[in-house]
């Protein structure tokens, strides 16, 4: 699986087993918060000493709110937690179970995340599940620019599985009207 992992920084397996672990743990659980109504997306924050600070799932159907998205509501809930609106000082990394839509690498950027770590690539989203993910030109650059680390298609298999399961049980894939 590791051999498939793509970064902005030369790979450290070190940071890919740990990924591997914390996104497997997400997969899994995102079948009981689907279940519960939520989105399938799964996102959690860490700090470097491997404190859980925040977990939240897709809740743009539950909570009517089309900005709902994991990575959203996670910053939300960390910066809410850690009562500061610029996470940059914490050290902080953000895991999730697919590649972050164009509004939430925006919401990254701006919330001082230093670390990025999603399963499954946007591309594989749209073919699974239909949703837009947006256009995202260059942005592994872009972030490294800006100092932000990102590691992209960890434990990718099981998250394709969960999403084709997503699908297949006849969730809902919302998509605003277009011309
Ligand atoms: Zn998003």
């Amino acid at each position: 699986m590791q051999n498939k992992v793509i970064a902005n920084e030369e790979i450290n397996l070190q940071k890919v087993e740990k990924a591997e672990k914390i996104i497997l743990g997400l997969q899994k659980d995102l079948k009981n918060y689907i279940e519960n109504g939520s989105g399938p997306f799964l996102a959690a924050v860490y700090d470097d000493n491997g404190n859980l600070i925040a977990k939240t799932a897709n809740s743009v159907i539950n909570e009517t709110c089309s900005n709902n998205h994991a990575e959203m509501n996670v910053i939300k809930a960390t910066e809410k937690a850690l009562g500061a609106y610029d996470l940059s000082g914490y050290n902080l990394s953000l895991y999730v179970t697919a590649e972050p839509c164009m509004m939430c690498l925006g919401g990254i950027m701006w919330s001082g995340i230093k670390e990025v770590y999603y399963s499954v690539p946007s591309k594989k989203v749209e073919e699974i599940t239909g949703f837009d993910e947006g256009f995202k030109p260059d942005w592994f650059n872009e972030f490294k620019n800006r100092g932000i680390v990102v590691y992209g298609l960890i434990a990718e298999e099981e998250g394709e599985r969960v999403l084709k399961d997503y699908v297949n049980s006849g969730y809902t894939v919302y998509q605003p009207e277009r011309e």
